[in-house]
């Protein structure tokens, strides 16, 4: 999982997007870099290991400063935390100038289309699939003879996938979408008063639209599925053309990785959250009220469902646990032992607090089934006397081949056990998950998303049904 950032014709563009990926850090934490239009015509990039905040200093705005930019911070998945994978990629081309492009998403047949370059003698930097987005459109520019926009069209009909790309080039900044739509972006205006001037107006992009407040931006509309959309100077933003397919927005998005305060794909996420514990409420008939039942969240991600529960429930939302928010990212470790000292790190339960207590305890999903498992027997160990663990998603069935990053099939806990069998390890007293039907009832337009995690019900599958080799975005 990635975020991106664009913004075209914004003085001092490097700052907003800087800003906007500071927004946007939970999209990812392992590296960041943008790419700037400069004054002399050069494109060009500044990308590190670290977090927003202390990659891009003022000596970098400095140095890379310009009215047009793009941004990336990259989600850690194990074993590439390399800054050569690390975007915007960029591309020198045979005319001189040089191609920047940075997308979230995912290739499925990375394989397929690295091998096709790489038979025409396309040398790669990375195993990055950003970077093979980049390069195939520079060969089909100048190996081809393809215009930019048909290059770009080409990627949405060979590439299978997920992109929400941005790409400098020249003068122009395009802003491009897989057919699909499955990861979110969206679009922006900022409009601005000099002294005495008329007002002047820039465009931006983000993954989400928790970003544009801060950089005193408004919300347009989201760039369609299959959209491409050119900007040039003293142009509108144009859309150059629309080739959708069936939406297949990731329901996962709304679920826990968009923050609550972003509207995406149509719908505001506190507001989906709020809904998925009401529904869940719904199933506890059998749990009485009473001044003994806490209703809790695991914090932050389902903060909101948990909200959603206790005010259907009629029952006091509880912050029973604390969390240490600079204890990073525990899940993506590639060892347990890591992962299990990184969830004590980072829950602390209340002193006093649990003591004859039964507790719902309230968790957007349960993928390996590490934090539960800590978490429950912290609670029970603090003196809760019934422990029932309800989650926000259903269970999750596979991997992710369009942006989120999961484990194998063989790793998840829903793969190697049943529900009862899953309530045992957990050492819970009840365990429900929503169901997909009624999660799919919560939103406007169910037909649009994609459920492949929870359902199987996959697009594209890489062919050995093992994610690829290349490092997503
Ligand atoms: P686990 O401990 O393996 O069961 O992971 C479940 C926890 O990790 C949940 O509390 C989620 O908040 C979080 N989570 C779920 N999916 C992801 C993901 N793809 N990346 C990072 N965190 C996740």
């Amino acid at each position: 999982m990635c975020g991106v950032a664009g913004i075209f014709g914004i003085e001092s563009a490097e700052r907003y997007v800087a800003e906007i990926l500071f927004a946007i850090q939970h999209r990812g934490q392992e590296s960041c870099g943008l790419s700037v239009k400069m004054a002399n015509g050069d494109i060009a990039t500044y990308k590190q290991m670290g977090l927003v905040k202390h990659v891009f200093t003022s000596e970098v705005f400095d140095r890379f400063t310009g009215v047009n930019a793009i941004g990336h911070v990259r989600y850690p998945t194990a074993g590439s935390s390399d800054i050569l994978n690390s975007q915007p990629h960029t591309v020198p081309l045979p005319d001189g100038s040089t191609l920047a492009f940075c997308a979230n998403g995912d290739v499925v047949n990375y394989a397929e289309w690295r091998e096709f370059l790489e038979k025409r003698k396309v040398a790669f930097t990375s195993n990055n699939d950003g970077e093979l987005i980049a390069r195939l459109i520079a060969y089909r520019m100048f190996a081809e003879g393809l215009a930019i926009e048909a290059a770009i069209e080409s990627i949405q009909r060979d590439i299978e996938g997920a992109f929400s790309a941005l790409l400098l080039y020249r003068d122009q900044l395009y802003a491009f979408r897989d057919p699909h739509g499955f990861r979110p972006f969206v679009m922006g205006h900022r409009t601005w008063q000099g002294v005495g001037e008329m007002p002047s107006q820039g465009t931006c992009f983000a993954s989400e639209t928790c970003a544009f407040g801060i950089i005193g931006a408004q919300f347009v509309r989201e760039v369609k599925p299959g959209e491409i959309i050119r900007l040039e100077p003293n142009r509108p933003a144009t859309t150059v053309a629309i080739n959708g397919a069936t939406p297949r927005h990731c329901i996962f998005e709304l679920i826990y990785f968009s923050r609550p305060d972003t509207l995406t794909f149509g719908e505001f996420v506190y507001r989906v959250r709020k809904k998925i514990g009401a529904t869940l409420a719904h199933y506890d008939h059998d749990i009485p009220s009473g001044d003994d039942l806490a209703v809790m969240a695991v914090p932050d991600s389902s903060n909101f469902v948990a909200l959603g529960y206790a005010a259907e429930k009629e029952v006091p939302f509880e912050m029973g646990l604390i969390r240490n928010h600079y204890v990073g990212r525990t899940f993506i470790s590639p060892y347990q032992k890591k992962r299990d000292e990184g969830v004590k790190q980072k829950f602390n339960p209340l002193p006093a607090f649990f003591e004859g207590k039964r507790v719902v305890l309230v968790d957007d999903s349960i993928v390996r089934g590490t934090t539960l498992r800590k978490i429950v027997r912290m609670i029970r160990g603090a003196g809760a006397k019934e422990i029932h663990v309800r989650i926000g998603s259903p269970r999750v069935i596979g991997p992710c081949f369009y942006g989120i990053d999961t484990p194998t099939r063989e790793e998840l806990i829903a793969t190697r056990m049943s529900l009862q069998e899953t309530c045992v390890y957990l050492s819970a007293d009840s365990l429900k998950h929503i169901e997909l039907d009624d999660l799919l009832r919560i939103v406007a337009r169910p037909g649009d998303f994609c459920t492949a995690c929870f359902s199987g019900d996959y697009l594209y599958v890489p062919p050995s049904f093992v994610k690829s080799n290349a490092p997503g975005c």
